[in-house]
């Protein structure tokens, strides 16, 4: 990510690094490098017990969730390996042995 980043007062496209400071050419705002990269942060989604859950981590459901238009229960308990964190309500993507590919709400799963 080589990027600069685009100027926060006049969304102006020629910025460029200056030391530790971006700097606008048309409108002369200078900002600090540090503060567009920690904005930039990944959101941290945790577990029901306030673990941080990364992808490729294995969780286990701790209640029963009822999937969408389905007959079928993730029991509480079911083990739940390599998830991958994505955007939205539900936040875990994963793929559960006999059930296929769903997405689960963090705060019903335990890091294992
Ligand atoms: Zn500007």
């Amino acid at each position: 990510m080589d990027t600069l980043p685009k100027c926060p007062a006049c969304s102006s496209e020629y910025t460029y690094e200056d030391g530790e400071m971006y700097v606008c050419p048309e409108c002369a705002h200078e900002w600090p490098q540090t503060a567009a990269e920690s904005a930039g942060e990944a959101r941290v989604v945790r577990d029901a017990f306030g673990n941080v859950l990364t992808d490729g981590d294995a969780v286990t459901v701790i209640k029963d969730l009822k999937i969408k238009g389905s007959s079928s229960v993730v029991k509480v308990g079911t083990k739940v390996r390599n998830i991958r964190i994505v955007d939205g309500d539900h936040d875990i993507d994963c793929k559960i042995d006999g059930i296929g590919s769903m997405q689960l709400k963090s705060e019903f799963v335990k890091k294992a």
